[in-house]
């Protein structure tokens, strides 16, 4: 009897990551997005006969800083390559990059999944220039049926990291979820502006299948330049699927490379892949060989920051935060480190509540961040103790927090001033209760025949008659008791 053979998915990624450095990465041309066609450029970027590049030190600079994030060795000694193609995009006609010495050697880095902590091996990564853009005019857009293709070098010469991983991953959510944590460190490190839509960070997959317990590589193809995490994940789903059929049916899988399209789900053949030999790769004669001053190396790594994956860990660990906590306050580095300062001087899972809650709910309204606002780390955890105290009601202590936010000033005295303080007298919040009791004999027979929701009635009126002074928990608690006994 036949058995269906099972197959697994080898999938490698290939990350180009736009450098957020001022000029391009062997001229002066300033760097922008968006500006008027080809006013960035300069005889280096439009390759006139002659002219001569020199590396641009920040690209460097930043180049080493994500090699260290991604746990890299650093190279020596690196250099530079020619690799050459035809395309009206490649004034030069080729395309200054990195071959057998990538400024950036094999590491590995952790990344985080709904199944917990994961590693993927890092090749390499490599400097090298981006192309000019192409405008392909009339028909759709596409450069099929366009009546004139058009150039724009302003993006000619663009500064990228080319960081390759190694076929180690199985799984289209892990690949989306490496690259989740990969742009979060990039970002945060101030390595890329990580604007997918825009191009800053874009992604090519590398797919094969084979059945399962095989240990050699199937024939792979090249998915390109995907630019949203979602997109990634159903395109590597997508080209699994695709692979899979063509093998089970006798078939055999062209090396290629492909095109998902998001809107209809299909995969387009681009072209027949190209093998490293086809580009000619040869050393660039006009460039010096990049050696990293190994004190200088060491220097940024020992500068490096808590990397958003450890620190995700620590506050899960050690502060307590839930995972999905941990997540949303790990999002931007200021917003971590806000949170960091009010868990310094408040209960951590409470600071967390607040400043992923309320506090930005608000915020938002004023289109302010929380390091930008009035709301310093101190004055958020003065009003956590207060309603922690229960000195302050859950109501009270949110219109307090809208007067910091608008005006500053120190939540105590605004509770003071304003008389916002809890209701803690039981004698003068049980007559409160009595009276409601008094006066609406209605409610109180819903209640009787268990209607629990009318709790929310009296809960109100109370709040109403205090200025939100009394305790909602407690008026719920003292109604239970006269009313059901
Ligand atoms: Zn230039």
């Amino acid at each position: 009897m036949m058995t269906a053979t099972a197959y697994e998915a080898v999938i490698g990624l290939e990350i180009h990551a736009q450098l957020r450095t001022r000029t391009k990465m062997f001229c002066a041309c300033e760097l922008s997005f968006g500006d008027e066609p080809n006013v960035h450029t300069c005889p280096v970027c439009l390759a006139h006969p002659g002219a001569l590049p020199v590396t641009n030190a920040e690209a460097v600079r930043l180049a080493v800083i994500a090699g260290h994030a991604l746990g890299c060795e650093i190279a020596t000694h690196s250099t530079f390559h020619r690799k050459n193609y035809f395309y009206p995009d490649l004034p030069k006609a080729y395309q200054i990059s990195q071959f057998d010495e990538p400024i950036c050697g094999p590491g590995r880095f952790r990344f985080l999944t709904p199944d917990g902590e994961k590693e993927l091996g890092i090749t390499r990564a490599h400097l090298e220039e981006d192309a000019a853009k192409l405008i392909h005019v009339g028909g759709d857009g596409r450069r099929a049926g366009a009546e004139q293709s058009i150039v724009d070098f302003n993006r000619g010469g663009t500064p990228l990291l080319e960081i390759v991983t190694e076929p180690e991953l199985s799984d289209p959510a892990d690949a989306s979820a490496f690259l989740r944590q990969l742009r979060l460190t990039l970002v945060q490190l101030g390595i890329t502006d990580g604007n997918m839509e825009e191009g800053s960070l874009r992604c090519d997959a590398n797919i094969s299948i084979r059945p399962v317990g095989e240990t050699t590589l199937g024939t792979k193809t090249e998915l390109k330049n995907m630019n949203s995490f979602t997109f990634i994940e159903r395109g590597i789903t997508a080209e699994i699927a695709r692979q899979t059929a063509i093998v089970a049916g006798g078939g055999a899988v062209t090396q290629e490379t492909l095109h998902y399209d998001p809107t209809t789900g299909e995969i387009h053949s681009l072209r027949s892949k190209e093998e490293a030999h086809d580009y000619r790769y040869f050393p660039e004669p006009d460039l010096v060989a990049l050696a990293p001053d190994p004190a200088w190396v060491a220097d940024l790594k020992a500068g490096l920051p808590e990397l958003p994956v450890d620190r995700r860990r620590r506050w899960v660990a050690d502060l307590g935060l839930t995972d999905e906590d941990a997540e949303v306050l790990a999002e931007t580095r200021e917003l971590g480190d806000y949170f960091e300062r009010v868990a310094a001087v408040a209960p951590p899972k409470s600071a967390a509540n607040w400043v992923r809650g309320e506090l930005r709910a608000q915020l938002r309204e004023h289109d302010q961040e929380p390091w930008q606002s009035h709301v310093t780390p101190e004055r958020l955890a003065e009003i956590i103790a207060m309603v922690e105290a229960r000195e302050v009601s859950m109501p009270n202590a949110k219109a307090v927090l809208a007067d910091v936010i608008a005006d500053g000033g120190d939540p105590r005295a605004i509770v003071e001033a304003k008389g916002l303080g809890a209701m803690n007298d039981e004698g003068e919040l049980e007559a409160l209760v009595d009276k409601l009791i008094a006066e609406n004999a209605a409610q109180v027979e819903q209640l009787r025949a268990g209607k629990d929701k009318v709790i929310g009635f009296f809960v109100g009126q109370a709040m109403k008659a205090t200025q939100g002074r009394a305790d909602p928990g407690r008026v719920g608690e003292l109604l239970r008791q006269k009313v059901l006994g």
